[in-house]
């Protein structure tokens, strides 16, 4: 197995946009419904990319420390969290999963976030804006399955618009692959260092496990273990307890639920709204590489309806890392 050679990508010239704030998908392409009346053969006029300004505070200060001032409560507070859930970032061409997207498509659905006066953030972000009331304008990022290309590809992209992500990690697999996928195509899974440099690059690392298993098949022994015995490793690894886990082909069920809240986890993140939505079990919408900007905004009309509102509870709130270790 070799990983997928990096992938070039070359950047646009960039002109300077005033930062804002942000506004979010799941596991397997398939399972997220078409979305009616957007046109695939529509294309998202050029947006220019936002580079990410040392001069904003929400950048230098990375995740967790966004500015305040201009973020303020609203009815958005009350609207159902909008959280995007990625995959890999590369060559989108072999992939029958379709969970694959293009560095380009990124950079415009990136852009198209900014444009429209909103931002990326990692998971634990957003629920602490949601629980201060200033979660209007964010939107969440995810990336599952922690594949290199997130550590090469997608952060340097996330870097110039400003964002964070969450990247859910699998510590189970270190430099390994993604044989759970018997179809492939093979991409080359982060290794402990890597794991570690995406966190000092800014972003959030999450549990998806210990093996990427179908925790709702799993016995209690395994239960245990691919919940509290991940957060154990992702503490030692990267000095911070995680906050998320993400389950596995977002699959949960009661047991798998409240195996993820006993290990100490704050938020859990699933793919489709279910009886279990709430903080542990967080709807997210697929992201892909046919979503260009009218794709996008379409998501975005559909979002409330599509997505029952998660509760809110303050006291749940992930805790900002410079308030401490995690859980
Ligand atoms: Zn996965």
């Amino acid at each position: 197995m070799t990983p997928d050679p990096p992938q070039p990508f070359p950047l646009r010239p960039l002109r300077p946009v005033r930062p804002v704030r942000p506004v979010s998908p799941a596991l397997r392409a398939p399972t997220t419904p078409a979305v009616p009346g957007a046109s695939a053969a529509s294309v998202l006029p050029a947006v220019p990319a936002v580079p990410a300004d040392p001069a904003d505070p929400a950048v230098a200060a990375g995740p967790g420390h966004l500015p305040g001032p201009r973020r303020q409560a609203g009815h958005g507070d009350r609207s159902p969290l909008w959280v995007w859930m990625y995959h890999s970032v590369a060559d989108p061409s072999r992939d029958p999963y379709r969970i694959t997207v293009s560095p380009r498509r990124l950079d415009r659905q990136l852009a198209w976030l900014r444009a429209r006066g909103l931002r990326g953030v990692c998971v634990a972000e957003l629920l602490r804006a949601r629980a201060a009331g200033r979660a209007a304008g964010l939107v969440g990022l995810t990336f599952d399955d922690g594949y290199t290309d997130f550590l090469d590809t997608a952060v340097p992209l996330l870097h110039r618009h400003g964002c964070t992500a969450t990247v859910f990690v699998l510590p189970g697999l270190l430099g390994g692959d993604n044989a759970w996928d018997p179809e492939g195509p093979r991409r080359r899974l982060l290794t402990a260092d890597g794991i570690r440099a995406a966190a000092e690059a800014g972003m959030e690392i999450g549990s998806h496990g210990m093996r990427h298993i179908d925790l709702t098949r799993a016995g209690p022994d395994d239960l245990h273990y691919e919940t509290a015995r991940s957060r154990d490793m992702l503490h030692r690894l990267t000095g911070r307890a995680p906050d998320g886990f993400c389950y596995p082909y977002g699959a949960v069920s009661p047991a798998v639920l409240t195996a993820v809240q006993q290990a100490g986890y704050g938020y859990g993140c699933a793919i489709d709204a279910g009886p279990l939505t709430g903080p542990l079990a967080l709807p997210r919408v697929h992201i892909g590489e046919s979503d260009t900007g009218p794709r996008l905004h379409v998501k975005r009309l559909l979002h409330p309806v599509r997505r029952r509102p998660v509760p809110c509870d303050p006291a749940a709130a992930p805790s900002a890392p410079s308030e401490g270790g995690g859980r």
